[in-house]
């Protein structure tokens, strides 16, 4: 687990010489940045691209300023091209050094699983620019497949089907090898064995057979469950000896070519890594025992993505670098088959999550915020004021670092009393404010003298969380940023600009969806897990602009439709060597007809029921004709109108 860190960063008044460099320590950008991200001098956060003589740094400020001129507003996710390639670069490059390195001799195969970013231009991307190394795709299901099917341009590319199959599904499979696409099929389950081998008959077409074990290897992460006996996905041994009798039955042994092990996804530790490919290789070997041609060890996903950059082996975190992964792999397998005088295989990754999470964003802006700030309190209390509130008073006036435990405790109890006495009709609903109020303020002064403790008693750890303030962003975190809420995924979240100036408040954010579950209070801080956010305050008339990074994988796809706020904007962007940069696609996101014919409304049908409406009130004498028409017409642009929230 990642370490709390209860934070007591207070509203500090921003000392002199706050600069970009203090920002980008703060939220640590240097560290899960990877190099593609960075703060400028100007205080701006920028990306970085790389075209070996000379690195181009573009303000991501500058892309926001270009999509609003070109009417793309928030929230949008903003995907650079440049990123993506590099990414698949670096996969490839990496293995290719490490296969050199280690004397192997064999190649790397990559293969993207088309589940982590099924998005049209992304998957044109990695087939496009993939091309040079060969990169294919790996399916899951008939849809995936028919996308691999459609996009791969390379017939030295691999196509490698997982999941449950049915006949069409084998067919589209078998019509691919017919063509002389490297397509194979990963058996899970026994039941699969009899209809490929019955379709393969049928169609005259050689499958390429591939088993998928379960590798008794457990891993560190969230995903521990995936690996080890308890996986409900792979082959039991027993299953794994069944299916290679029957392909030898049949003749067909040498169909089998493939050893395909899943350890799950992000792992954290290099450890597991390399234990499970020590395992697999294990299963590789005795396949070939028993006569099986094979050729291909495919390792999975799982490489992992250092979203805190702590470079440590908690679940959000990773504790290598993708050189170390790659050569522990080549070493591993080496290691094993030398031995054995086993032939080197082709390995394969299908790694995703590495592939894609760094080429995406989400861009929000704050639409307002709450602050927990107490409201005035005068120097005197009323007259005749009730009595807690006066025990309120002296513990505000009192409160010093000799007493703060004491102080904080009084004010827990007058604030808990004045509560009871206005449910008995004792106090009023002013004294109940003003009491409110002189809690607040108790407890502001208690965080204040937090920071300069030792040791924060643990009743008072979260204090700082409880005064934080709430920044409403333009976004849904069901939409947007479903792995927050369903498995408590930590991203690295900052602003894009204004980092010259020290951020004073400290925060948790919320969407528009107004769901409690649509919350973030999890930050990735080089220090660990921090439960709030450093953040600026708004400025009037200033839009104030956050941005999520790393979100390209999983993200775009699961979220779902929460109180109907769609898909948002995207934007495309492709960065030149002259530090330039192109807008090569933008989509609008849903509207809010399209949301609703989602869920099977018939936005036309809508319209007339509404204007039904409208007539009525006009014929009761309710409103004019000219203001049916203006109702009508204010109507109908909501419906045609971005799902979140608009500027004017
Ligand atoms: C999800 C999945 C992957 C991708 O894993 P990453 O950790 O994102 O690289 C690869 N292979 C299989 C079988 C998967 O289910």
């Amino acid at each position: 687990m990642p370490k709390e860190r209860p934070t007591i960063t207070s509203a500090a008044a921003t000392p002199a010489g706050w600069s970009s460099e203090c920002s980008a320590e703060l939220y640590g950008i240097n560290t899960w940045g990877a190099g593609y991200f960075d703060l400028s001098e100007q205080g701006e956060a920028q990306v970085n691209v790389d075209f070996g003589e000379h690195q181009v740094a573009v303000s991501i400020m500058d892309i926001v300023l270009g999509m609003r001129a070109r009417g793309l507003h928030m929230p949008a996710v903003l995907r650079i091209r440049n990123l993506l390639d590099h990414r698949i670069k670096l996969l490839n490059e990496s293995f290719a050094q490490a296969i050199e390195q280690g004397g192997y001799q064999n190649t790397y195969r990559g293969v993207f699983p088309i589940k982590v970013n099924q998005q049209c231009h992304v998957i044109e991307e990695i087939a496009d620019y993939g091309r040079r190394y060969h990169h294919g795709f790996e399916a899951g299901s008939k849809a995936e497949l028919i996308i691999a099917l459609s996009q791969l341009k390379d017939h030295d590319s691999l196509i490698v089907c997982n999941g449950y199959k049915d006949a069409e599904f084998i067919d589209l499979g078998l019509y691919a090898r017919q063509m002389g696409i490297a397509c194979f099929f990963v058996l899970e389950s026994i039941t699969e064995l009899p209809l490929v081998l019955e379709r393969s008959r049928i169609l005259g077409v050689e499958p390429l057979i591939g088993v998928r074990i379960k590798n008794s290897v457990a891993v560190d992460g969230h995903w521990s469950q995936d690996s080890g006996d308890r996986s409900i996905f792979g082959l039991s041994t027993d299953s794994l000896i069944s299916i290679v009798d029957n392909l030898r039955d049949a003749g067909m042994l040498h169909c089998l070519q493939l050893l395909h092990c899943h350890l799950g996804s992000q792992i954290p530790n290099i450890r597991n890594v390399r234990s499970g490919v020590l395992d697999a290789c294990r299963f590789y070997a005795g396949l070939v025992e028993e006569g099986a041609p094979m050729g291909y060890l495919d390792l999975g996903g799982g490489l992992a993505v250092d979203y805190e950059g702590a470079r440590t082996n908690s679940t959000h975190s990773m504790n290598y670098q993708l050189h170390e992964y790659c050569t522990n792999i080549v070493e591993s397998i080496c290691e094993t088959f030398d031995p054995l005088g086993i032939a080197h295989p082709v390995i394969i990754t299908e790694s995703g999550r590495a592939t894609v999470a760094y080429s995406s964003m989400l861009l929000f802006n704050i639409l307002d915020v709450r602050t927990s700030s107490p409201g005035p309190i005068a120097d005197n209390l009323p007259a005749d004021c009730n009595e807690t509130l006066v025990n309120l008073q002296s513990a505000l006036k009192t409160v010093c670092a000799d007493n703060f435990q004491e102080s904080y405790n009084d004010a827990l109890f007058y604030r808990d009393e004045l509560r009871e006495e206005f449910h008995h009709g004792q106090a009023t609903l002013r004294e109940r404010a003003l009491g409110e109020n002189l809690y607040l303020a108790v407890l502001q002064k208690v965080a204040a003298i937090l920071p300069q403790l030792n040791r924060v008693p643990p009743e008072l750890e979260n204090l700082p969380e409880l005064l934080s303030d709430i920044y409403y962003g333009n976004f849904s975190l069901f939409q947007s940023l479903p792995d927050i809420w369903a498995i408590d995924q930590v991203f690295p979240i900052m602003p894009i600009h204004r980092l010259n100036e020290q951020p004073t408040r400290s925060a948790v954010l919320a969407d528009l969806t107004c769901d409690c579950d649509g919350k973030i209070d999890h930050f990735s801080t080089p220090e660990g897990i921090s439960r709030t956010l450093n953040l600026h305050a708004l400025k009037p008339d200033e839009d104030y602009y956050l941005s999520v990074f790393l979100v390209g994988a999983y993200q775009e796809t699961l979220g779902d439709l929460h109180n109907l706020f769609g898909d948002t904007n995207v934007v495309n962007v492709a960065i030149d060597p002259d530090g330039t940069f192109e807008f090569e696609r933008e989509f609008h996101g849903d509207s809010i007809s399209d949301v609703l014919s989602y869920v099977e409304y018939e936005p036309k049908q809508m319209q007339e029921k509404f204007r039904l409406v409208a007539e009525d009130a006009v014929r009761s004498g309710k409103i004019t004709i000219a203001q049916r028409q203006s109702i009508l017409r204010a109507f109908k642009e909501s419906l045609h109108g971005y799902t979140y929230f608009e500027h004017e």
